[in-house]
C-alpha cells in the first residue's frame, strides 16, 4: 500500500510545458505528480501559448514569477544556467508540438513525460528513443488510467491462468460528447480534428491509444498479427479525421479482438471497457467503476472483486492508496503513474537497470506502440478497411 513516504532520495525539480489555465489535461498532471509531495516539486513552467496568461496562471498555482517563462526554449536555456534548475518536464500541449518539445528537452538534458499520442509517426518515436538512450533519459507517456491497480490484478490473474487461454479481447473507448455538430467548437476540439495539429487520427489517437496500452499492460504476451480498421467521420466537417472507428484484430496466438472507439456514441457518458475472454472464464473492467473487476467463471456465480481487499494479488495492492471503504479513481491512477515515472527517472539517473527492468509503467515503448497502433489502423482504413500486417 502507498502512504506517501518517499520512494526516491528527494523530489525531482519539475516543470510543465502547456497545461495552463484553459488546458484540459494540465490539472490531471499536477494532481498526479504532486500527490505525494515526495516525488515531484513544480518549480517552473511555460504553461501557455499566451505568455502573460501563462505567467499569471503559474504564479496563481505557486510557481515563482521569474520561473514562469514565455516559451519552453527560454525555459530550457535559463533553467540550465541555474544550480537548482529543472530536471524533468511534462508536455501537456496539442499533439503536433510533442515531437519538437520532447527533442529540445532531451537535448537540454531533461527527462520527459509526454502526453499521448506521443508523436505522429513511429519513425519520429524511434529517433527520440535513440536520443533518450544516448542522453540516459526517461521518456514516459501519460496513459492516465493505466495506473489503476485493478489492471495489475487482471494481469496477475491472466498470468496465473485464472481465465485459461485468451480467446477474445473486447475493447471499447467511446463517449457521446461529439455526437452533435458543435456550433462553436472549443479550441481543444478544433485542433483535435485538424490533421496538422492532431496528426493522422482523431478518436483512434485521442481515445483508443489509452485502451490499447492498457490491454498490453494486462496481457503483455499478446501480440497483434494483423488488423482491419474501418473509420468514419459522421460529422463531415471532421473529415478526413474519424469520429468513429471499429478495429478487428488477429493475435499471434489465434485469439481475436475488437476495438470500438468513438466520440459520437450519443448519450454515452463513459464507454471505456475492457473484457478479456479466456477458455475458462472472463474478466471485465469499466472505468466508471475503477475499483471493481468482474470475474466470470463458466458455470459459477459471477464474482465482483473489489479493490483493497486481501484476496487480491500483491502487485495490485501495492498500488492501493486509500484502503477499503473509501473510493479511489482517476486521480489516484495518475498519481500511481507519476510515482513510477519518478522511480524510473531516479533509477535511470543512478544507472539502476534492474529496477527499470521490473517497473511496469508507460515508457517510450508504450508511446511507440500507441503510434504504431494508429499508423496501422490508418493504413488499413485508407486502403478501404482491409486486413494489414501489424508492422
Ligand atoms: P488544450 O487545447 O485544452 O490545452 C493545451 C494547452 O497547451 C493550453 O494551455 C495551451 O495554451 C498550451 N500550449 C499550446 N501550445 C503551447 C506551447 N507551444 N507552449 C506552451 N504551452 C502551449 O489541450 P488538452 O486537451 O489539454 O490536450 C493536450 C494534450 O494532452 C494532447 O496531446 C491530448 O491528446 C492530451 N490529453 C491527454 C489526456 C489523458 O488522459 N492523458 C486527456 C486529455 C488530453
Amino acid at each position: 500500500m502507498l502512504n506517501g513516504e518517499k520512494k526516491i532520495a528527494r523530489p525531482l525539480r519539475w516543470a510543465m510545458v502547456g497545461g495552463g489555465r484553459l488546458g484540459q489535461v494540465g490539472y490531471k498532471h499536477r494532481t498526479g505528480a504532486l500527490r505525494d509531495n515526495t516525488a515531484f516539486q513544480l518549480v517552473a513552467g511555460a504553461f501557455d501559448i499566451d505568455p502573460e496568461r501563462g505567467r499569471d496562471f503559474g504564479v496563481n498555482i505557486g510557481v515563482a514569477e521569474n520561473r514562469c517563462y514565455d516559451d519552453y526554449k527560454t525555459m530550457f536555456g535559463e533553467e540550465a544556467a541555474r544550480e537548482d534548475g529543472i530536471e524533468v518536464i511534462s508536455i501537456a500541449t496539442p499533439n503536433g508540438t510533442h515531437y519538437e518539445i520532447c527533442k529540445a528537452a532531451l537535448e537540454a538534458g531533461l527527462h520527459v513525460i509526454c502526453e499521448k499520442p506521443l508523436f505522429f509517426t513511429t519513425d519520429e518515436v524511434r529517433e527520440i528513443k535513440s536520443l533518450a538512450e544516448e542522453k540516459g533519459k526517461i521518456v514516459g507517456v501519460t496513459y492516465g488510467f493505466s495506473g489503476n491497480q485493478m489492471l495489475l490484478q487482471m494481469r496477475a490473474m491472466i498470468e496465473q491462468g485464472k481465465i485459461g487461454d485468451i480467446r477474445v479481447v473486447d475493447l471499447q473507448y467511446t463517449h457521446g460528447f461529439n455526437a452533435l455538430e458543435e456550433e462553436k467548437p472549443s479550441d481543444a476540439q478544433k485542433w483535435r480534428v485538424d490533421p496538422k495539429i492532431a496528426g493522422p487520427s482523431f478518436v483512434l489517437g485521442d481515445l483508443s491509444t489509452h485502451t490499447y496500452y492498457m490491454s498490453q499492460l494486462i496481457m503483455p504476451n499478446m501480440k497483434i498479427k494483423e488488423l482491419l480498421c474501418d473509420r468514419q467521420s459522421f460529422i463531415k466537417s471532421r473529415a478526413p479525421l474519424e469520429d468513429n472507428a471499429h478495429v478487428l484484430m488477429h493475435y499471434e496466438n489465434g485469439a481475436v479482438g475488437t476495438m470500438w472507439t468513438s466520440s459520437i456514441n450519443a448519450g454515452c457518458m463513459d464507454g471505456h471497457r475492457i473484457r478479456i475472454v479466456g477458455s475458462k472464464a472472463s474478466l471485465e473492467w469499466w472505468d466508471s467503476k475503477p475499483g471493481e473487476l468482474t470475474y466470470e467463471v463458466q458455470g459459477e456465480p459471477i464474482q465482483t472483486l473489489i479493490r483493497a481487499m486481501p484476496y487480491l494479488d500483491e502487485s495490485c495492492n501495492a498500488d492501493e492508496r486509500l484502503g477499503a471503504l473509501h473510493v479511489e479513481g482517476l486521480s489516484d491512477s495518475w498519481a500511481n503513474i507519476y510515482l513510477k515515472f519518478a522511480v524510473a527517472i531516479d533509477a535511470k539517473s543512478r544507472g539502476d537497470e534492474e529496477t527499470l527492468k521490473n517497473l511496469v509503467y508507460p515508457d517510450i515503448d508504450a508511446g511507440l506502440e500507441g503510434v504504431r497502433w494508429i499508423e496501422n489502423c490508418v493504413r488499413s482504413a485508407e486502403n478501404g478497411a482491409v486486413w494489414v500486417n501489424f508492422e
